[in-house]
């Protein structure tokens, strides 16, 4: 199935029917990054060091946003971090005075968190956080998204949104651990009030380089991981829980419907 205008619905457009950036590049440096893979007008962006610096989009930082359609997702091609904070809070609280529901997808730094539950308080029920947790484990947290928070930084960050009353989300969007999906769940499980997204790591050869011997050997472990007959067991063992979520790399190879139009988040 597609959307009305003929498109499969998949990638941001499951969760939003809008994204908005206050710039470009990011410190985290995932060696996954959807974002700067995307950067094929700009190559010299694409390039790992270059990436690694945030460049603000001051006309972005500004701008008063409209009211749109349906729910907003900020950042898409950056991150949070503790060096574009400002610029974020400035963004966050345009949309959000302009009355929008706005998703915030994070590997999230706890002082951001923090910074951004205080001062965004009082929009407290248009604000959705989602926390993007691949794993638990930091040593494959280390290869993968070697800059990014650790997993205890990631689940605490979680734990104190919830605890200050916003709904939260969590992505585990590529999964690194796949082994460990299901016990990661259990313990995230307690501190998500509105759902638990699980996708694969696409187009894994084409956008991850492989320098190294023991790279070839990560990328194979994850490609083991998400092999249909693992993808069908954490199908199997999660299906039943309410909150979990299957993006579209998933629901075809367990043959559920794709999202019927950009933005359901469901
Ligand atoms: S956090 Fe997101 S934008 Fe930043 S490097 Fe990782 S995937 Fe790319």
């Amino acid at each position: 199935m597609a959307s009305g205008n003929g498109k499969m619905v998949r990638g941001t457009a499951e969760w939003a029917v809008a994204t908005v950036d206050g710039g470009i590049g990011c410190p985290h440096g995932c060696r996954y990054c959807y974002a700067r893979a995307k950067q094929a007008d700009s190559p010299e962006m694409a390039e790992p060091e270059a990436w690694k610096t945030f460049r603000a989009d001051r006309q972005a930082v500004r701008r008063r946003y409209p009211l749109y359609p349906g729910q907003v997702m900020f950042p898409a091609h950056h991150d949070i971090v503790p060096d574009n904070l400002d610029a974020c809070l400035a963004i966050l609280t345009s949309l959000l005075a302009a009355g929008n529901r706005v998703l915030v997808v994070s590997k999230p730094h706890r002082s951001c968190i923090e910074t951004i539950c205080r001062e965004l308080a009082p929009f407290r029920e248009q604000l959705l956080f989602r926390f993007t947790i691949t794993a638990r484990n930091d040593a494959i947290l280390r290869i993968w998204e070697p800059h990014a928070p650790a997993y205890s930084e990631r689940r605490g960050s979680l734990e104190f949104a919830f605890r200050q009353g916003f709904a939260t989300s969590v992505s585990i969007e590529p999964m690194l651990d796949s082994g460990d999906v299901v016990a990661m769940v259990e313990e995230l499980l307690p501190f998500v009030t509105h759902s638990i997204w699980i996708g694969k790591m696409n187009r894994i050869r084409e956008r991850v380089t492989c320098g190294s011997p023991e790279m070839e050997r990560e990328i194979a472990r994850i490609e083991r991981g998400q092999d249909d007959a693992r993808i069908r067991e954490i199908y199997r063992q999660l299906r039943e829980l309410p909150a979990i979520r299957w993006k579209e790399s998933i629901k075809t190879v367990v043959g559920l419907d794709p999202a019927a139009e950009p933005g359901l988040d469901m």
